[in-house]
């Protein structure tokens, strides 16, 4: 499992640096080779061994100009030989693969820096090495990625990413990185950072996340750094990532947050150490793996809907519906679904969870309360009480508040939506539709034709580091449990109406249950 973890660079203080590394033991540093000597980076990764050191130089951590990318052939050579020259000095893994292109320079400079990507993957692999591709700028106000679709025109260079194994502390695999910045947004908009990720138009599902850069930085295009500890003060900002991790897409490997001084400027007005001292960067930053999505919920308050035209709970608007007057605020529809409920009816977590954000607004959704499941969140709109706080966490029916009539609501109900991650339906902000997981319909019949299962398990398999491929996978599994050389053919076996598919081998069999090709077993012929 990786943890979260956060970006610590007092260049100029290295005893500091020293200390936040050992005591915090962070997922992610961000390491200038320029500054960094090879026996402090010995140093460090004895201190955290599980730590991944993502090493930025020279031209690839400054693309700032256009004929970097005028010879790619030149270029590729030139990175990853450079590349092959720290691996052997022992600095890490992970290499950001040209830091911050410019990709404002238009569709054509894309190309080419599509197509260098493309390329410097291929031969950092054949080094033997993984890269941290692109650390874009999620939000940037010349970067703009969020506002602009160009991300189809990246997708040949994340083709060539190879993908990720599981497991093991320090993983293997090319991940592609992304940055964001408080002060670009607005000073609360950090916890948004997954969800921006999550749209296709940033980035594909399936691919491993780092959020290589991360923080409050108020420096724009021809200003200076303000420093970012101007924006808020150390509590405050230290809230904002609690809450920021606590949403985090399970895609999300680690998080570097950026600390970096800008000619010690930051330094000067903001001291990380009673965070480190007090323990908040520990503990809290561990990052569970992805919960499965359950089927079933249960509903966000007692009793049982009853059907139109009235009654308690009865649905009042369902997801999707309304898309005109919701085109006003951005979405294709209604992007959850409301219950008529009288004020004062007690509103309950559908699932365990912590909460992760409470707003009294006067508009939109009024009083509100989300709660991130793990494998999603889900929001309570329009209530007349709140009894939960941010970080809280709360047990399946526990009671988030009672319902109300707040924000823009044309009377008492309850407005429920739902995330799940992965699913994201940028047309509703990411809402899907709830309607099944709370039993309130059918699940819709299964029609997705046997190609498409077929890329579907073809995508999960690819994940785990291999072709969708179960004769790789025995053979694989078969060479690590030293089970010799294989005997007749494999087969497919149903056992207590499961169905498996075996090879036998001279020492056993090895046994994989069909769709959950992760999950190999070895049985010995004894
Ligand atoms: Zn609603």
């Amino acid at each position: 499992m990786l943890r979260s973890g956060f970006f610590i660079f007092p260049v100029h203080e290295p005893t500091l640096c020293r200390e936040l590394i050992r005591d915090t033991q962070p997922s992610l540093v961000k390491v200038w080779a320029s500054v960094t000597s090879e026996p402090q980076l010995r140093d460090w990764r004895a201190l955290s061994p599980n730590t991944i050191f993502l090493l930025v130089d020279g031209d690839i951590g400054d693309s700032d100009t256009k004929h970097h990318l005028n010879d790619i052939p030149t270029l590729v050579r030139d990175h990853s030989a450079q590349w092959a020259r720290w691996r052997d000095r022992g600095y890490g893994n992970l290499w950001m693969a040209y830091n911050e292109p410019p990709i404002w320079y238009g569709a054509e400079y894309r190309k080419r820096f599509t197509d260098y990507t493309a390329r410097a993957l291929e031969a950092a692999h054949g080094y033997g090495l993984n890269l941290c591709i692109f650390n874009f700028s999620v939000s940037w106000p010349w970067a703009v990625i969020d506002a602009e679709n160009w991300w189809p025109e990246f997708s040949p260079a994340v083709t060539a990413m190879q993908p990720s194994g599981h497991g093991g502390a320090v993983p293997s695999g090319d991940y592609l990185g992304l940055h964001e910045y408080w002060g670009s947004r607005g000073p609360l908009d950090l916890a948004a950072l997954p969800w921006l990720v999550g749209k296709h138009k940033l980035c594909p599902y399936n691919v491993p996340i780092l959020i290589s850069e991360c923080g409050i930085d108020l420096a724009v295009e021809g200003k200076a750094h303000q420093g970012w500890a101007a924006a808020m003060e150390p509590g405050a900002y230290y809230q904002q990532l609690r809450q920021y991790h606590a949403m985090l897409d399970p895609r999300v490997k680690g998080t570097a947050i950026f600390l970096m001084d800008y000619e010690g400027r930051e330094w000067e007005t903001f001291d990380i150490r009673p965070l480190a001292r007090d323990g908040l960067f520990k503990g809290e930053w561990d990052m569970a793996d992805p919960m499965p999505v359950p089927a079933r919920v249960r509903l966000p308050f007692d009793g049982t809907p009853s059907p139109k035209p009235v009654g308690f709970g009865m649905v009042t608007q369902w997801y999707g519906e309304n898309a005109e007057y919701y085109s006003q605020f951005g979405v294709a529809g209604h992007n959850g679904v409301d219950f008529g409920i009288v004020t004062g009816t007690p509103l309950r977590a559908v699932a365990v969870g912590r909460v992760t954000r409470v707003q009294q607004l006067s508009d939109g959704y009024g009083w509100n309360a989300i709660v991130n499941h793990g494998w999603g969140q889900t929001i309570y709109a329009h209530l007349s009480r709140i009894d939960v706080t941010p970080q809280q966490d709360v047990a399946a029916g526990q009671v988030l508040g009672l319902s109300g009539n707040t924000g823009n609501s044309t009377g008492p109900h309850l407005h429920f939506g739902m995330r799940v991650y992965g699913q994201n339906v940028p047309a509703m902000n990411d809402w899907i539709d709830p309607a099944v997981m709370l039993g309130l319909k059918d699940a819709p019949e299964d029609d997705v034709d046997e190609a498409t299962k077929t890329e579907i398990r073809n995508t999960v398999w690819n994940q785990m580091g291999i072709a969708y491929n179960p004769d790789a996978a025995l053979a694989k599994f078969a060479k690590a449990k030293g089970l010799g050389a294989p005997k007749d053919g494999e087969r497919r076996l149903v056992v207590n109406g499961k169905a498996y598919i075996v090879q036998p081998y001279d020492g056993g069999i090895a046994a994989v249950p069909e769709g959950k090709w992760d999950a190999v077993e070895a049985v010995s012929w004894n």
